[in-house]
């Protein structure tokens, strides 16, 4: 071999042997050894397959190349395992090699040690392989929990910090009425109403040492604006980044039982004010029936002790208290069975034409007399302009409106004749009558005692009196009853009240057809 060229295979650290055409060794470098299947076979003069066995069988080959055929042949990842521990491997190439000595040609196999590369490939290989496994793995749980989320019963919803919805798995998007995609990316706001409360249960979580966060419920609303009561746990996962945590919402709907509740509190308040009902309806029995029955008790007994002493004119005058005081309670009596009646809605609604103008003047004249002969009832009639038509439609009518008179007797009579009884002798009392051609709007206004703010909203409950009433007598049924007849001609009532000022009272009543 050519020394120059021995050099330079020297420095590649590739180690040769020359063969000639029978693959008998005619030159070898000095580590070839340390390739040999064999080691100490691969000498001068020995056959090269015996100590390197991979060339058996592809002697045709290496021929070819001899002859000029072929350039060169290659054997890659050529193995051996003298050692277990410390495999060895390497690459050989046959080129032809011209004997400088004699005219026939040799062949020159290079060879290259390849542990480093292979012993490389195989554990990147290993590592591919592990990470292909752990690639499955990592799919398989995330279906595993994947199906665990969609198949789980409450409504699971994964928000940002900021509240922007991550993931909702099927029963969110069941309960909520949206698709996934209608919810991802969308802020919790989208279904949470009262989002300020989750604001600060996810600020408590995270003040809180962390805790985890139950039964939270808020109302949410569905895509087909239902509003629902949801109840939330809430707990928090901490982010790639410090301090930034996503927050996992559990919901379950319990708009069902929050019915239920909300059903038990309104029959415990409605039990409770029946019970209160009940109570004042004693109390004013015990007031308003007691004073005429003491009377009816002492008049008849002294008719009946002294009948025989007392004048023909004292006889009468006990009598006529007899009288009044029956007539009295038959009028107490006849408020409670008409308020009866209408609270069990066998109250009947008779509308009929009635001329309103002539109606409200008698009534006044009749109140006068019966309540109002210290007060001033100042009675004023306004129609409203209305248009052409109407007008002349009106005219037709002669002013004649459909709605029940009887009804209507009880809201005046009560409104008018409160105003006299609550209100100081001589003091004035205002009585305006406005007309259009729909409704009519009845004012009642006194300068009396008024009724105090506390009281305002418990007005129209039966047998409620307010605290300033003194001993100013009365059974708190006048309103019930005449919020009952309003509420039959679907009109409306409402006041407005100062204590020591006084009160004015406004119903609006509709015309029926
Ligand atoms: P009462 O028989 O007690 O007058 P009502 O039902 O007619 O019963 O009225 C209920 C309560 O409303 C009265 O007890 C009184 O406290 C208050 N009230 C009604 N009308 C007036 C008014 N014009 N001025 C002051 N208080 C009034």
């Amino acid at each position: 071999m050519n020394p120059l060229f021995r050099k330079l295979l020297g420095t590649r650290q590739t180690e040769y042997f020359v063969v000639n055409h029978n693959f008998i060794i005619q030159e070898t470098s000095a580590e070839v050894q340390h390739y040999a299947d064999t080691p100490g076979d691969a000498l001068p003069g020995a056959d090269a397959r015996i100590s390197f066995p991979e060339l058996v069988g592809i002697e045709n080959i290496l021929m070819s190349i001899l002859i000029g055929r072929r350039p060169s042949f290659e054997l890659k990842g050529i193995a051996r395992f003298a050692d277990n521990n410390r495999p060895l491997y390497f690459d050989m190439l046959a080129v032809e090699h011209e004997n400088e000595q004699d005219t026939a040609s040799n062949l020159l196999i290079l060879i290259e040690d390849a542990t480093e590369k292979m012993v490389m490939k195989q554990s990147l290989i290993q590592r591919a392989n592990e990470a292909n496994l752990l690639a499955s793995a990592l799919a398989a749980s995330k279906d595993y929990i994947d199906k665990v989320i969609s198949s789980m019963g409450d409504a699971l919803l994964v928000t940002t910090t900021l509240g922007i919805i991550k993931t909702v798995n099927q029963s969110a998007q069941w309960l909520f009425g949206y698709s996934e995609p209608e919810l991802i990316d969308h802020p919790l706001s989208k279904i949470v109403v009262e989002e300020t409360l989750l604001y600060q249960a996810r600020h408590r979580y995270i003040l809180s040492q962390k805790e985890f966060l139950r039964e939270l419920e808020v109302i949410c609303t569905t895509k087909a604006g239902e509003e629902i009561w949801v109840e939330f746990s809430c707990s928090a996962i901490q982010t790639e980044l410090e301090g930034l945590y996503d927050f996992v919402y559990i919901g379950r709907d319990v708009t069902e039982r929050k019915q239920e509740e909300l059903e038990i509190r309104i029959s415990l308040a409605k039990e409770q004010e029946l019970r209160q009902v009940k109570s004042r309806f004693f109390s004013m029995l015990a007031h308003e029936f007691g004073n005429p029955l003491n009377t009816v008790l002492f008049a008849t007994q002294i008719l009946k002790e002294y009948g025989d002493e007392i004048t023909h004119e004292e006889k009468k005058e006990y009598l006529e208290h007899v009288k009044s005081a029956s007539k009295h309670m038959a009028q107490l009596l006849d408020d409670v069975r008409l308020l009866s009646s209408a609270e069990s809605g066998k109250l009947q609604f008779n509308p009929a034409p009635v001329e309103l103008q002539k109606f409200c003047t008698e009534l006044v004249e009749s109140v006068k007399i019966s309540y109002g002969k210290n007060h001033a009832i100042n009675f004023l009639y306004r129609k409203l302009p209305a248009s052409k038509k109407a007008d002349r439609e009106s005219e037709k009518t002669q002013h004649w409106r459909t709605l029940d008179a009887k009804l209507l007797r009880h809201i005046l009579t009560n409104l008018l004749s409160n105003a006299v009884k609550y209100s100081p002798i001589d003091s004035n009392i205002y009585f305006q009558l406005n007309c259009d051609n729909e409704k009519a709007t009845f004012k009642i206004k006194d300068a009396g005692i008024g009724i105090p703010i506390e009281d305002q909203a418990q007005l129209f409950e039966s047998y409620y009196r307010a605290q300033n009433v003194g001993k100013i007598p009365g059974t708190g049924l006048g309103l019930s009853i005449v919020k009952q007849c309003v509420d039959l001609h679907g009109g409306q009532i409402e006041f407005s009240s100062e204590t020591g000022l006084g009160t004015t009272f406004i119903v609006t009543i509709p015309f029926g057809k």
